[in-house]
């Protein structure tokens, strides 16, 4: 527990000390509101079939392929609420301890904890875009009920506007996410396996470039033992909390 507290009080230095810290964030930072990851034990996709989520099947199975998308992310957790952790993260951008979030989580709860940059690289899955005239929706203001939904204005069919699987890493989130990076003398890396590529490019492109990696998960990662400067083991919420507490106390 000492070698915890040590950690926390180190890592709490970095961040203080740094002039362009960001964080990385995946699907474990979001588990404490009720939203499980895709792998390992409790994912997702040990229920459900991935390939609802490949582009192809869906432009030729749209209906197939929706009808798994609402029940996962729509009645699901589509009520999902942000945690302490997603607030921490937002408190330190306002502290100004923070250039910002990337984040290949989809679920909007950066935002709605107050964080102002987060650059979504995975896209997000509250708003749906018409695939064929590109106009963007709330998901909220339109109806589930039919599916597939349709467009208002060309009766294209909608999507989701996430990242399928075959499908381009928005331009604009890409490049602002590699330019926070090549910046970067701090990243703290929350809850993610490093699996998912080119995501997983992020952390390491700020580390060839110098930053140190302060890296926050309940189990190793792919960066764990090759990039982590620092480890601290635990969830996302208490281990965050404690470097708050520890920032403000230094
Ligand atoms: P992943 O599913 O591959 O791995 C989750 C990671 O979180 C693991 O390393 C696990 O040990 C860790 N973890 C689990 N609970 C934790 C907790 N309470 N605190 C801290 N860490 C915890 O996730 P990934 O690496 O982000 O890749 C999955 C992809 O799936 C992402 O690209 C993302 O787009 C998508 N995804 C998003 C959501 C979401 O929007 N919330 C949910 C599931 C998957």
């Amino acid at each position: 527990m000492e070698k915890f507290h040590q950690d926390i009080r180190k890592a709490a230095r970095m961040i203080m000390q740094s002039e362009n810290a960001f964080a990385f964030t995946g699907a474990g930072i979001s588990v404490e509101s009720g939203i499980p990851p895709f792998r390992g034990e409790n994912g997702i996709w040990n229920k459900y079939d991935p390939k609802s989520l490949d582009l192809n099947y869906f432009y030729s199975n749209p209906l197939e392929s929706w009808a798994v998308i609402k029940k996962i992310f729509y009645d699901f957790f589509g009520e999902a609420r942000f945690n302490r952790a997603h607030e921490v993260l937002a408190m330190m951008e306002k502290q100004g301890y923070l250039k910002g979030v990337v984040t290949q989580n989809i679920d909007n709860l950066h935002f709605e904890a107050g964080s102002r940059v987060v650059h979504e690289f995975h896209g997000n899955m509250k708003k749906l875009v018409c695939t064929k005239c590109h106009q963007h929706f709330m998901v909220h203001m339109v109806s589930l009920e039919n599916l597939p939904p349709s467009c208002s204005y060309c009766e294209g069919l909608l999507k989701p506007d996430f990242v399928f699987f075959g499908e381009n890493i928005p331009y604009e989130a890409f490049t602002s996410s590699f330019s926070l990076a090549e910046k970067a003398d701090v990243v703290i890396v929350v809850g993610t396996t490093g699996e998912v590529v080119p995501a997983s490019h992020v952390p390491l492109t700020a580390k060839q470039q110098g930053a140190r990696i302060i890296e926050i998960n309940m189990e190793p990662s792919n960066y764990t033992h090759t990039h982590t400067d620092v480890f601290l083991k635990g969830k996302a919420s208490e281990v965050l909390h404690h470097l708050f507490i520890a920032m403000n106390h230094e």
